[in-house]
């Protein structure tokens, strides 16, 4: 089942370059946070459907191991945050989308890139802006946004723009691996029609996997708690 979008911040327009995909304005950072992309880093590798498996599947000139995940094609980019010379200016809107699976898979902070982890209670803490949250339950919700360490939380709670009105601060306890946001195609003469932008595909909604470009990784968060940010902010300022 596709449905909808769960992020939709930052595809359209480039009106506010401050901002980035996952809710924060990051000119503030004195580092540029670990998931925002560099220009050097995006790949634009032209894409075309095949006939592969009885069906019609998205697919690059020259595949490569790694270009899919459970059936989803995912987009193309390179890792160069450790090569200064190389990786060009950094480009606040877009999410580097390996760098962010990442963070989703191992638990990193969006923002420096170290474990999330509250060593002492085990739990995750995690800003969430409503354009990147969908609630699924009492105490669970999906997200392509990662999570922030406490370390780096003053600084986010901060620099977050939303902070008045749709902005919470959450303890997790787990996540699992949801699914992705993907840009959906359709067959189109010479290439492929862009259909839908930034729409949930689930694992296991695999009618639309072959025709999914993946551009990140959402997780499903368990055992969330909802932490005052104020309380907290008064709590770390002690
Ligand atoms: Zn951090």
């Amino acid at each position: 089942m596709v449905q909808r979008s769960v992020a939709s911040v930052g595809q359209q327009g480039d009106t506010d370059d401050r901002r980035s995909r996952a809710g924060f304005v990051v000119s503030g950072y004195t580092t540029v946070p670990y998931t925002i992309a560099y220009a050097n880093e995006l790949v634009e590798d032209p894409i075309s459907f095949e006939w592969h498996n009885r069906e019609n599947r998205l697919t690059y000139g020259k595949p490569r191991r790694g270009d899919w995940m459970h059936g989803v094609l995912l987009g193309r980019v390179r890792d160069l945050r450790d090569r200064p010379d190389r990786r060009g200016p950094e480009r606040m809107r877009k999410l580097n989308r390996q760098r962010q699976r990442r963070c989703m898979d191992k638990l990193l902070c969006q923002v420096c890139g170290a474990p999330a982890t509250d060593p002492d209670s085990g739990l995750i803490p995690w800003v969430l802006t409503k354009t990147v949250f969908e609630r699924t339950g009492p105490d669970s919700g999906r997200t392509n946004a990662p999570p922030t360490c406490w370390t780096c939380m003053p600084e986010a709670l901060e620099q977050c723009p939303m902070l008045n009105d749709d902005f919470a601060l959450y303890t997790v306890a787990s996540t699992t691996s949801a699914g992705v946001l993907a840009d959906l195609y359709r067959l189109g003469v010479p290439t492929p029609t862009l259909s839908r932008r930034n729409v949930f595909v689930a694992w296991d909604a695999i009618a639309f996997h072959a025709r999914a470009l993946a551009t990140s990784h959402v997780v499903e968060l368990h055992g969330m708690r909802a932490v005052n940010a104020l309380d907290w902010g008064s709590l770390a300022a002690a």
